[in-house]
């Protein structure tokens, strides 16, 4: 794939076109996090810059999902490290909905 125009969600890590973030949002943080048509949103919560690339087939089943915490996640390619934060406004925003925010970029260990 061209990752040159591919961009990593920062809350699950899937990674998909940028156009399909802003076109399609992101199909896992759709309910927590809507993207759609704001392609100023997608910026600030996808990153271009992502490390690993793992094949995510069939969730209930892979300890890759497991690992990644990513289970109960739809099918596609996500990163195993995303680079960047989220903006604080946003953290909040999901905190309110009652959604802890694990950065993706390796900082936060178990
Ligand atoms: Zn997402």
């Amino acid at each position: 794939m061209s990752t040159r125009t591919h961009r990593a969600c920062m809350v699950c890590g899937i990674i998909l076109p940028f156009k399909d973030f802003v076109a399609q949002g992101c199909p896992n943080c759709n309910s927590i996090l809507d993207f759609t048509a704001d392609d100023g949103l997608v910026q600030e919560c996808t990153s271009p810059s992502f490390e690993g690339e793992v094949a995510l087939c069939d969730a209930g089943q892979s300890w890759v999902a497991k690992w990644l915490r990513i289970d109960k996640f739809q099918p596609g390619i996500y990163a195993v490290k995303v680079n960047g934060r989220l903006p604080e406004d946003v953290v909040e925003d999901l905190g309110r909905k009652g959604v802890v925010y694990r950065p993706r970029d390796g900082s936060v260990q178990d």
